[in-house]
């Protein structure tokens, strides 16, 4: 193996090993988002200041879901851990859907 290839062998391998995040409700790895566990609106009427909401990493058809089911004060007050969302039956219907959809392909929830 000459020099230059041995070269662009390790710079695949290093993108290969990028750690990926992990959706927090369905588990598939990619690119994720912060999702606030309390909606930003709901959180400064609450006091809440922005930097102190939790945020979970979480991808965009997952946050579409929740946001789309349920109102910001819902999320706010009765979902505002990943434990409480889990535990929903809507999103554990739409987790088991979602967890066969491949990433790459932006799923359409709206
Ligand atoms: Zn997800």
């Amino acid at each position: 193996m000459g020099r230059k290839e041995r070269e662009q062998a390790s710079w695949i391998e290093d993108t290969q090993t990028q750690p990926l995040d992990t959706c927090v409700l369905c588990g598939r790895e990619g690119d994720m988002t912060d999702h606030h566990l309390v909606p930003k609106s709901q959180g400064r009427r609450q006091g809440v200041k922005l930097g102190e909401i939790p945020t979970v990493k979480m991808c965009a058809a997952c946050q579409g879901f929740l946001v789309k089911t349920f109102s910001n004060a819902q999320l706010a007050n009765e979902l505002n851990t990943v434990e409480a969302i889990r535990e929903r039956e809507e999103v554990q219907k739409f987790v088991k859907w979602v967890q066969k959809q491949p990433l790459s392909r932006g799923v359409r929830v709206h």
